[in-house]
């Protein structure tokens, strides 16, 4: 028998050759012949869920960034190594093993709600308006099999959105828009929120969930996604998110509050140029105002992040980012009031600091003499300096008594 006709006989998704998955075949067949050998891990009651990546006006940024993630590691929501999770099929453009026509087939199984499991969209890139696209297209993806009409992401993400478990837009751009977004956008570049409107839920009953970043800190991606996996397995509430759809433990604070340079402007002390230590707000940083926890997660595994490398915060998580945060590397509107502000505070407290930093490096034995090699010079208080210790010591300890 030829192998055409072994193809046409054998079931879908099944190679005619060694009647077991086909690795060539769309996910959305193949992986019903795929025996779960982890079944024991599943605490849900679902076994998997297909992702659907797509791509808008994207730099493929933040398919790089999810690459980083480690808690847990995209590798392991695809093996389906994480308690609780269903196995993740993902079907990226970048990633899967097919291609072409047997890639896009995955989307028509999605469209006609033939896969054997629920689908999420994540939606990298902005959303370019087709309306404006002339007699062309901004975004491709795929033909028609029967027409051979070109069909664009865009179409896609209509079709698809409704009928999804769950809608994420992943990074800024998908999020709000961002660099493609900027002033002088010629293509109506938008967040998927935008393109699909406010009354928007999925099959789930969901609003898009925005996971911001240019690019994201992927350990923010598959954290999200991974509570939201939860809530479909119906193991956990849905978290919570804020009134952007953004998780709301992950960007309810500013930057500036969890910022190793944070110190420094409390007493007014700015770096003059790049690759100094201290606070960089008079160099254009704008972490004060900004939502984002990257100086607390770092960018991979806890490593790196803005600050901690000597760069400043130009905002890239918010809405307004790229154009409300114009021109980098300047100096923002507020600094002056807060800075002035933190220096003259802070030229106060930096003193009287020094001060009692002074006391607490000398034990009580030692008010009389310090004696120690390295400060040979340098005697135990006197003056001004014993009265203001003192001083400090009956205040510290009023109220107490040790008899
Ligand atoms: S470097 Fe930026 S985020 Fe850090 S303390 Fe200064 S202003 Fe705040
Ligand atoms: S610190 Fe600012 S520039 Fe850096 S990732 Fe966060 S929002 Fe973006």
């Amino acid at each position: 028998m030829s192998i055409t006709k072994e193809r046409e006989l054998a079931p879908p998704g099944v190679s005619p050759v060694t009647g077991k998955a086909d690795p060539l075949a769309p996910i959305g067949l193949r992986s019903r012949y795929e025996p779960n050998k982890r079944r024991f891990d599943k605490l849900g009651p679902l076994e998997k869920i297909y992702l659907f990546w797509i791509v808008g006006a994207s730099c493929d940024g933040c398919t790089i960034a999810l690459t980083g993630a480690t808690n847990p590691g995209v590798e392991d929501l695809m093996a389906g190594n994480v308690p609780g999770l269903p196995k993740v099929e993902v079907i990226h453009t970048v990633v899967s093993v097919e291609s072409g026509p047997e890639w896009v087939h995955n989307l028509f199984m999605a469209d006609r709600g033939e896969l054997d499991a629920p689908f999420v969209i994540v939606w990298e890139g902005s959303v370019m308006d087709e309306t404006i696209s002339g007699d062309g297209y901004w975004m491709g993806l795929g033909e028609d099999p029967e027409t051979g009409r070109q069909i664009t992401s865009l179409e896609w993400l209509t079709r698809l959105a409704p009928k999804a478990a769950a809608t994420f837009a992943i990074g800024t751009c998908a999020a709000w828009g961002g660099i493609p977004a900027a002033d002088g956008n010629v293509t109506g570049a938008m967040g998927v929120m935008d393109y699909l409107g406010k009354d928007y839920r999925s099959a789930f009953g969901l609003p898009v969930i925005n996971v911001p970043g240019c690019s994201p800190i992927g350990d923010n991606f598959v954290e999200t996604a991974a509570a939201v996996l939860l809530f479909l397995q119906g193991l956990a509430p849905l978290p919570e998110f804020d009134e952007l759809g953004r998780p709301a433990w992950l960007f309810d604070e500013t930057v500036h509050r969890h910022c190793p340079r944070a110190g420094y402007y409390e007493e007014g002390v700015f770096a003059e140029e790049y690759g100094d230590k201290e606070c960089l707000v008079e160099l254009g940083c704008w972490g004060p105002v900004v939502q984002c926890n990257i100086a607390e997660r770092g960018i991979v595994n806890g490593m790196g992040g803005c600050m901690q490398m000597g760069g400043i915060c130009i905002g890239c998580t918010m809405p307004g980012f790229p154009d409300k945060f114009s021109p980098f590397y300047a100096t923002s509107p507020g600094h002056l009031l807060s800075s002035t502000t933190s220096r003259i505070t802070g030229s106060f407290i930096r003193r009287l600091r020094r001060l009692t930093v002074a006391d607490k490096n000398t034990s009580t034995r030692w008010d009389e003499d310090v004696p120690s090699g390295w400060a040979r010079f340098r005697g135990a208080p006197r003056g001004a300096m014993k009265v203001a210790h003192r001083f400090y010591h009956a205040w510290q300890r009023r109220g107490q008594s040790y008899n």
